[in-house]
């Protein structure tokens, strides 16, 4: 890292041509996180908020990951934070993807990921979709219903199918099985249906829920995907893949689930229902998608307005920022967050000196009164027009999801590289 600013560098020619609607990337630096936010606020002007990704965040929870997890090979669940440098930096470590749509196998495919080290992971699948994975030879893929059998069987004859179960979610921030996953009772007739169709199953996968609070979560669905298993071979069918599924926590983030103790017990729970010896023919895979970004990426967003609000014998404040809820903020309602800011001033030093703290609230930048950051109640000292404001932790379901509403555009990424992990 750089000390008193860091300087910045044009992203390498490889890293370039990287396409996040109109987020523009902007600098590549290998300094930390706070040296790139002070840099660019030292520039003149700066008044558009921006991310800062650091590279090196990713690379740490990937050796974690390999260190705590080495029996499970990730699949970054790219829905959750589809950047290019995350996507190439993740390849190059040795992991796979997990893809929800054409457009993300396009994506990934474009990185130069081969079609072996990507599933298509969702369970009801247009039929344009399907076909584009099998020309490009994806062939491992989810289903939970006989309908997506039958599309498989005719649209993409050559699938490994992944039989989703349905997991105890009922603790989690997104209960995706509201939608997904077959109840652990239909498996069987499920495989029938497989085979009469000559689709090949290969594998059994589950999602605990994205943002799980519950480690159990984990054991227990390992413990319900073997019971899949001896239901197949009962059929004659010997499943070699194990998907468990993403809902792991990112680092710091408010589940309060420690992603030492999910290892543990996810890695107990493997050895006890598929112990080394007997099933050693089995790939144990996850599609982490939180896990590697949410703690990655800070957004820095500008006071642009103000309003101070006078009672008696008390004084507040709303301040208008320029990102909200309908651009990276959208993960208050989409994902359940309550992010919640440090202060950044405009001399470029972080923090603030102690002083008065005043109730405020904080808005984006819409016409629309849904759009609130942070309601009144949150303590803060009196912040002028022009100072600055650092959200962490948005890394995950954020950018992905903004939209352009009011005009407003999309916010940059400043990208920094505290490992050198790509350098
Ligand atoms: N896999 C699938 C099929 C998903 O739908 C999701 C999230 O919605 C993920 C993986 C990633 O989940 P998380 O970000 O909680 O790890």
């Amino acid at each position: 890292a750089t000390s008193g600013g860091a300087r910045l560098f044009e992203l390498p020619a490889d890293l370039r041509g990287h396409d996040m609607g109109d987020a523009a990337v902007t600098r590549y630096s290998p300094g930390s996180v706070d040296d790139a936010l002070r840099a660019k606020l030292a520039q003149s002007g700066a008044e558009d908020a921006f991310f800062v990704a650091d590279l090196g965040e990713v690379y740490r929870q990937y050796a974690q990951w390999t260190k705590l997890l080495p029996r499970v090979q990730p699949f970054f669940a790219v829905k959750c934070n589809p950047d290019a440098l995350v996507i190439k930096l993740l390849a190059r470590l040795g992991a796979g993807f997990d893809c929800a749509s054409k457009g993300e196998l396009m994506q990934v495919l474009s990185e130069g990921v081969s079609a072996g080290n990507i599933i298509y992971a969702h369970p009801c699948k247009p039929a344009s979709h399907l076909r584009y994975a099998a020309a490009q030879g994806v062939k491992l893929m989810t289903f939970d219903n006989a309908d997506e059998l039958e599309k498989i069987s005719e649209l993409h004859p050559g699938a490994k199918a992944v039989l989703r179960i349905l997991a105890d979610d009922s603790s989690a921030l997104c209960r995706l099985g509201l939608k997904f996953g077959a109840e652990p009772g239909s498996a069987a007739a499920l495989l029938r249906t497989a085979i009469r169709l000559g689709v090949q199953v290969v594998g059994v996968s589950f999602h605990v829920g994205s943002g799980c609070k519950s480690e159990a979560a984990f054991s227990d669905a390992v413990e319900r995907a073997r019971c899949v298993f001896d239901q197949a071979a009962a059929l004659g069918l010997q499943l070699s893949l194990l998907d468990v599924g993403g809902g792991f926590p990112g680092r710091n983030d408010t589940t309060g689930l420690d992603f030492n103790v999910v290892a543990r017990v996810l890695s107990a729970a493997i050895d006890r229902h598929f112990p080394q010896d007997a099933y050693a023919h089995v790939r144990v895979i996850a599609e982490p998608g939180r896990y590697f970004v949410a703690s990655a990426f800070s957004l820095a967003v500008n006071v642009v307005a103000r309003r101070r609000i006078e009672g008696e014998g008390t004084e507040s404040y709303m301040y208008y920022v320029n990102d909200g809820v309908y651009g990276s903020f959208n993960c208050i309602v989409f994902d359940h967050q309550s992010p919640r800011p440090r202060l950044l001033h405009t001399r470029g030093e972080l923090g603030v000196a102690a002083g008065t703290l005043f109730k405020s609230s904080i808005w984006g930048p819409t016409c629309d009164s849904i759009d609130c950051i942070v309601p009144s109640g949150l303590l803060l000292p009196e912040l002028r027009i022009g100072d600055w404001l650092v959200f962490d932790g948005m890394g995950a379901y954020t950018l992905c999801a903004a939209s352009r509403f009011n005009g407003f555009k999309l916010s940059d990424i400043v990208y920094v590289d505290s490992e050198r992990a790509l350098l």
